[in-house]
């Protein structure tokens, strides 16, 4: 996992040169810096970018032979339209196309700047979780992110999920959250009953019963792998651990519980072994915007905790979609120890009024050595360091459900993530700002983070 932090420090700098300049100058990115490592990824200036890929916006009503023109200027062919049925119901007939060019990828996206018939071109960025594990063995159950002011003084940051509890305030089976992630183990003890299905969706019948696009979809959706499995082995640990700090089933006497002990949880799983790209991102968070919609089911969030790539308009846009939709969009703050506000982090930074932004705390109150922050670009922070939740592991050849402890932005998230889920099921009719707006309000003012969050303050969802 610190390969992870590593990278991901080599991304924040690479940030710099992103957020020092207008998005156009991109081009000024040297092709030449663009190499390949072992895994066929590719990076300039250290960002990671998929190796000959492309995503571009053509311009609306543009025809095939001008297209043709745009393709040859990069020696491309069109690999993928990507039309999402989210971006038809926000009146997007065309969506975007993702290119094969035989071009270093920055080179064919600074061919494509400006060049008449392109909307906008940009890299296929690859994106990474921001967490790093410190053991994966049950050793010791400490939930201290769930306490709070109430709790014994080594507990009194924790997010007061604890009080919420006492006050009866439990969550609800009838709240959504996206979990756009690597794949969940949705057959954790801890996970499986607050886990949901799409109730479109017949399970195994190879058809595509709800008309989404996607063929027996029933737990969400592998935009990795483009398969109904959402959980492929032990490899999809980040995200089974986002799960069970957002809805780890509480009460049930064994192993932890999430901020929410009643939710339901469905996988948008768009991170594999070599990170996920803006593509498969936007396929994600469209999924749930349309989801939310074709089956009128409340989701009220998603929870993203990765990140990493440059400023990303297509990607923008479809936070904007889940935006128009009452869907937050909560997302980590990256942990390369940077100030979001002097170096953008993505896709935390996006200017969209679903976006909350988190950062990481430890359990005495500081802030996480690792984490961002930004007093205008970061909102808050959570609990993110020393966090027990759950995992898969590989036990006598099988593999079972366990917990292990994660330190991370990403381990902040699903804080905030799991304490939209228990304000949206105290108050039914609550839209998202209303709900946003509610986590942001009642925060407890923290030293640590004045000066370097929106709020100055950390996650308290005691009196929710
Ligand atoms: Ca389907």
């Amino acid at each position: 996992m610190k390969k992870f932090f590593s990278k991901l420090t080599f991304a924040a700098a690479l940030s710099v040169a992103f957020a020092s300049c207008k998005k156009a100058d991109i081009a000024d990115l040297s092709p030449n810096n663009e190499g390949e490592d072992k895994k066929g990824i590719s990076s300039a200036k250290g960002i990671q970018v998929v190796p000959n890929e492309l995503l571009v916006k053509f311009k609306a009503g543009l025809s095939e032979d001008e297209k043709m023109e745009v393709l040859t200027m990069v020696q491309g062919k069109v690999k993928e339209v990507v039309l999402t049925e989210a971006m038809k119901s926000a009146g997007d007939k065309e969506g975007i196309a993702l290119l094969h060019t035989s071009l270093a990828s920055l080179e064919a996206v600074a061919r494509l700047q400006g060049a008449r018939g392109v909307e906008y071109a940009e890299p296929n960025f690859i994106y990474n979780h921001f967490a790093t594990s410190n053991d994966t063995y049950f050793t010791n159950g400490s939930l201290w992110g769930m306490y709070g002011s109430t709790g014994t003084p080594a507990n009194q940051f924790g997010c007061g999920a604890r009080t919420a509890w006492a006050n009866g305030k439990t969550g609800s089976s009838s709240v959504y959250i996206g979990v756009i992630d690597e794949g969940v183990m949705f057959t954790h003890p801890d996970l499986a009953a607050n886990f949901g299905t799409n109730p479109g969706e017949i399970a195994g019948n190879g058809i595509d019963d709800d008309g989404n696009g996607y063929r027996d979809d029933v737990r969400g959706w592998d935009f990795a792998a483009n398969d109904a499995t959402v959980f492929d082995g032990v490899s999809d640990d980040h995200g089974t651990h986002c799960a069970g700090t957002i809805g780890g089933v509480g009460g049930n006497g064994a192993g932890v519980a999430g901020v929410v002990w009643n939710v339901k949880m469905l996988s948008g799983k768009f991170l594999g072994s070599t990170g996920g790209t803006t593509a498969n991102a936007i396929k994600a968070i469209d999924y749930f915007t349309d989801l939310k919609t074709r089956a009128g089911l409340r989701i009220v969030a998603t929870s993203n905790s990765w990140g990493g790539g440059g400023f990303s308009q297509a990607l923008q846009d479809a936070i904007v979609r889940a935006n128009n939709n009452n869907i937050l969009f909560i997302a980590a703050a990256g942990n390369a120890s940077s100030n979001n506000d002097a170096v953008a982090n993505y896709p935390s930074n996006y200017p969209v009024a679903n976006v909350i932004a988190v950062a990481s705390i430890t359990s005495t109150g500081g802030l996480s050595s690792f984490s961002n922050f930004g007093a205008t670009q970061v909102d808050l922070g959570a609990p993110g360091s020393g966090i027990w939740s759950t995992v898969p592991v590989r036990s006598g050849g099988t593999t079972v459900g366990s917990y292990a402890s994660y330190n991370g932005t990403s381990m902040a998230t699903p804080h905030v993530s799991g304490a939209a889920a228990l304000y949206a099921s105290v108050n039914p009719t609550a839209s998202m700002s209303t709900i946003r707006t509610a986590i942001l309000s009642s925060v407890t003012p923290t030293p640590s983070l004045s000066g370097k969050t929106v709020t100055g303050g950390r996650l308290n969802v005691a009196g929710f």
